[in-house]
């Protein structure tokens, strides 16, 4: 169930034989959607057809049906090439002629001169045609404008008819001529909306989805209205929790469900792990390094995500090979040779090797074997060993088992990292807070 239930519906269609093939994603049906639940709609679906007139029909068919007086929002296929047919395809759909608009020749042909050219490209032409009774969104940063027309009325709502709003599939284009020329029409003509169901987005680490729903059913189910959505990831899971209850009721599940969440918890919506990581270190006044074999600098590149980072994340070595790890981190070759590069030893030993080589305040180090190659019996792919330096835990090392392939392991091989030090850095606040209690 989405937010807005109640509110003017709506369907999106997005027209395009690249979203058919597979070749591109379908980033503006998610964005329109998004935009469409946040201003009070309800969207009834999502269809996506290619560039073929008896297609787009079909369904703008099934979407006026479903909208009625509400909103239909389509995208692509607006462009000047003959690939381009959603034009032509609605205003045969809606049993129009297709007319020629001046105002649309003079935008392009003042566009084309600011870009050198010395007339308007004989193919933007068709773009100056458009179907009898539309009216013109102007595009501010590309050719093809957008357009809106009514809707044949339905039998349920034959007294007034809903909005086709057509817009250009270039997700920037489509975007600003939402923002600029789509929201203030949707405004005027559907007025007063129901404002949209309060929701909270909580992310997690370091849970599975199913420990995480156990423990949390019972607030769950003792919360009239309340829904939780699980949505797992390599990075974790994120839920969104929402309710028709209003914003006390959301604040009454996070103090029922604190002690189920604070241990894997760091944030709401857009945040991430090491923006927390980064945040805590700097709070301690700590430094970080880190020391990288098979996460090859991803650990890195996700703390250099943060920006403004350099005062707490130092750097890194990419020890991959066994003469890095001894040759810049000084790991004893007879501890290599005794325990295997993937190793708790030797996971500490380079831990202990790039704080001294980095002179970081705390050092996390990763090696593993990401296979599909490497693995053992007694370590089978996904072993993973972590070694942690930090003034509030001395040293540290754990070994992990990770499902997946090569991409996954890597990934949650990271983000467990950033959890270890999230941890230590955790333990140095609270230990900071009782010593000044
Ligand atoms: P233009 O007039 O700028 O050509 P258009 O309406 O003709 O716009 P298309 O030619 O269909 O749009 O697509 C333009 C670009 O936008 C292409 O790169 C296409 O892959 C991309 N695009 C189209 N539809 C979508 C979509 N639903 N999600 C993401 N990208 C899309
Ligand atoms: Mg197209």
């Amino acid at each position: 169930m989405v937010g807005g239930r109640g509110g003017p519906r709506a369907v999106i269609l997005t027209v395009g034989d690249e979203l058919l093939l597979g070749d591109r994603a379908d980033t503006n049906a998610r964005w329109i959607a998004a935009f469409l639940g946040e201003v009070g709609f309800a969207v009834e679906g999502v269809l996506t057809v290619g560039d073929d007139a008896p297609r787009i029909a079909e369904a703008l068919d099934w979407a006026v049906d479903r909208v009625h007086d509400g909103v239909v929002i389509m995208t692509g296929g607006l462009g000047p090439t003959t690939d381009d047919v959603s034009r032509e395809s609605v205003a045969e759909w809606l049993g129009v002629a297709l007319r020629e608009e001046p105002s649309i020749r003079t935008g392009l042909e003042v566009h084309f001169r600011a870009r050198g050219f010395a007339g308007l490209p004989r193919t933007n032409l068709r773009l100056t045609f458009v179907p009898e009774g539309a009216e013109i969104l102007p595009n501010p940063s590309g050719t093809a404008p957008g357009l809106v027309l009514s809707l044949p009325a339905t039998h349920e709502a034959a007294s007034r008819s809903g909005l086709l709003f057509m817009l250009p599939g270039v997700p920037a284009e489509m975007e600003a001529i939402m923002r600029q020329e789509v929201a203030p029409r949707l405004d005027a003509r559907f007025g007063e909306r129901p404002v949209r169901p309060a929701f909270r987005i909580l992310r997690t680490s370091g849970i599975p989805e199913s420990a995480l729903a156990e423990q949390l059913e019972p607030i769950v189910l003792g919360t009239p209205g309340l829904l939780v959505q699980y949505r797992p990831s390599w990075e974790g899971v994120e839920l969104r929790v929402s309710t028709s209850e209003g914003e006390q009721a959301l604040d009454r599940f996070m103090v029922e469900a604190d002690p189920v969440l604070a241990p894997w918890c760091y944030g709401g919506q857009g945040s991430t792990l090491q923006a927390v990581v980064i945040d805590r270190l700097r709070a301690l006044g700590w430094t970080l390094a880190v020391a990288e074999s098979c996460t090859g600098g991803l650990l890195g590149a996700r703390l250099t995500e943060v920006s403004g980072s350099s005062d707490v994340f130092l750097g890194g070595v990419v020890s991959y090979a066994n003469a890095v790890k001894i040759s810049v981190l000084g790991v004893p070759s007879p501890l290599l040779a005794a325990h295997g590069a993937v190793s708790e030893p030797v996971a500490r030993q380079m831990a202990e090797g790039v704080v001294k080589v980095a002179e970081a305040s705390v050092g996390i180090s990763i090696t593993g074997i990401a296979g599909p190659a490497g693995g053992s019996h007694h370590r089978p792919v996904g072993t993973v060993c972590f070694g942690l330096v930090s003034p509030a835990t001395g040293t540290l090392s754990e070994q992990v088992r990770f499902p997946g392939g090569r991409d996954e392991i890597r990934h949650r091989a990271v983000q467990h990292a950033l959890r270890l030090v999230d941890q230590a850095a955790a333990k140095g606040l609270r230990d900071e807070g009782s010593r000044s209690v």
